[in-house]
């Protein structure tokens, strides 16, 4: 008997299959670690591959889904390793949406999805990874952070107003603080990746023209009014601000153990395949397993079986 179960219905490693197909996909969106990124030069949202459109996605979308669900239950079987996918985008990129489809077919079980907003007083009193830390993935679980560590470089560094709220003693504040927190991050991330953690790292990249069409629709249909809010105008105002923190973001937190992906998000379409491709591929070198029993547990289910053969 193989030591190793495995199910090959989904994952057949021939050339052309799915996973040359992922891989194929999702590697002109990783930004390789060291390289200076300057958006929206580098990266076009309304990139799609050599996928035409919705159709002839939807059956790479379905396989990517059905492979989710298929890893996510290894992943919760083996029970060593998690997972922690990093969502970050400007307002109205399809966070909520990319999540919704993306994991259709995960066991809610397995699966924890996480929004961080404003913090809280409480949060604040402590250090800026506290209430990330507190919501981590535990071995055998998919966390999901909508929105993450990475607003600590992104709104707050848009807006240092936020800063104060965070109450530094005076000698933290430096002008190097961005910096400091590029590297603690860095150095986070590499302390959950060497003790079994997969960070995926997805970027929804949307572009200025696209926002605008979409926080338009949210005003002007009513099922999608309760979406729009006046803050989302407001950041609008800072978008060349918010280039250049993504920017310098993805320059600086781009590592080989949690390398960051951007996802073209102007066709939501595609940034569902992208999302969910990525994270197939993530797991797929995971390579999660179901347990199998060793000799002595093997002879105990044998008794098991006869005795209820028996009955
Ligand atoms: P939705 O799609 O529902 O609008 P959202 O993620 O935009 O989702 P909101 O409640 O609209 O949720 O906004 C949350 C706000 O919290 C964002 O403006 C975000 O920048 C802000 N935020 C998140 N983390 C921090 C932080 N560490 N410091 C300051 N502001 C933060
Ligand atoms: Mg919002």
């Amino acid at each position: 008997m193989p030591s190793k179960q495995r199910d090959s219905r989904h994952h057949s490693d021939a050339p052309g299959g799915p996973v040359d197909r992922i891989a194929e996909l999702i590697a002109p969106l990783r930004v390789r670690p060291g390289t200076k990124v300057r958006l929206p030069r580098d990266f076009d949202p309304g990139h799609t591959g050599d996928l035409v459109n919705k159709r002839a996605g939807a059956e790479l979308l379905q396989r990517g889904v059905a492979m989710l669900a298929d890893y996510q239950a290894r992943l919760a079987a083996e029970h060593r390793r998690g997972l922690l996918v990093v969502l970050q985008a400007l307002d109205a990129a399809g966070k909520d949406s990319t999540i919704r489809h993306v994991m259709s077919g995960v066991n809610p079980q397995g699966v924890r999805v996480h929004s961080f907003k404003v913090p809280s007083a409480e949060e604040l009193d402590h250090d800026y990874l506290w209430r990330y830390a507190w919501r981590l993935p535990a071995r055998g679980e998919i966390a999901i952070f909508n929105r993450s560590h990475y607003e600590e470089v992104l709104v707050v560094r848009v807006h240092p107003a936020l800063l104060d709220n965070e109450k530094l003693p005076p000698s933290v504040r430096t002008r190097d603080i961005w910096g400091h927190r590029f590297r603690a991050i860095n150095e986070f991330e590499r302390h959950l990746s060497e003790t079994g953690f997969r960070i995926v790292k997805l970027f929804l990249n949307v572009s200025k023209d696209e926002q605008r069409k979409r926080l338009l629709q949210r005003i002007d249909r009513p099922e999608k009014n309760w979406k729009f809010s006046a803050a989302d105008l407001q950041e609008r105002q800072f978008w060349d601000d918010y280039q250049q923190a993504y920017s310098d973001m993805l320059s600086n937190t781009s590592t080989e153990w949690a390398p960051w992906y951007v996802i073209p998000a102007d066709h939501k379409w595609f940034a569902r395949i992208a999302a969910a491709a990525t994270i197939v591929h993530a797991l797929m070198e995971l390579d999660p397993q179901f347990p199998s029993p060793d000799p002595q547990a093997r002879r105990e289910l044998a008794q098991f079986r006869r005795a209820l053969e028996e009955e």
